[in-house]
């Protein structure tokens, strides 16, 4: 599996792991293809993945996301932008992790960027207070 691949899913072992009964042990994943875009790949989950459209949920097997637009997995919505600043936090943790395990001649452990779901509804790394609610 490539360095730049990264899984979502409720499952420990997925890289963004979101703790929702509603979101599939591996979800989905999806690579970066630009600052502001990522392919985003839904994993045969079982409530599905979709783009929010004018209120409208369109679903999504493998699909390009801009930063502006809103994705659904299960009950979860997620501003792809909020998905891209996780992912770039975690590649970059990620890495300074796998040098120093080559350093110390250790095996890489896996790591989670842990996302929960606000009180406004919206997901949010946990242990951050949410941007858009403030708490
Ligand atoms: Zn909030």
């Amino acid at each position: 599996m490539p360095q730049d691949r990264l899984t979502i899913g409720r499952d420990p072992a997925a890289d963004i792991l979101i703790p929702e009964p509603s979101v599939s042990r591996i979800h989905a994943e999806f690579v970066m293809i630009s600052a502001d875009e990522i392919l985003f790949q839904d994993r045969q989950s079982s409530n599905g993945s979709y783009l929010i459209e004018n209120n409208a949920p369109v679903r999504i097997t493998q699909h390009r996301l801009r930063s502006d637009e809103k994705l659904r997995m299960g009950n979860v919505e997620v501003v792809v932008k909020d998905l891209i600043a996780v992912a770039r936090k975690h590649l970059a943790e990620r890495a300074a992790a796998a040098a120093q395990a080559a350093q110390h001649q250790k095996p890489l452990e896996h790591r989670s960027v842990r996302m929960i779901r606000c009180q406004c509804g919206s997901v949010k790394e946990d242990g951050t207070s949410c941007k858009y609610c403030g708490r």
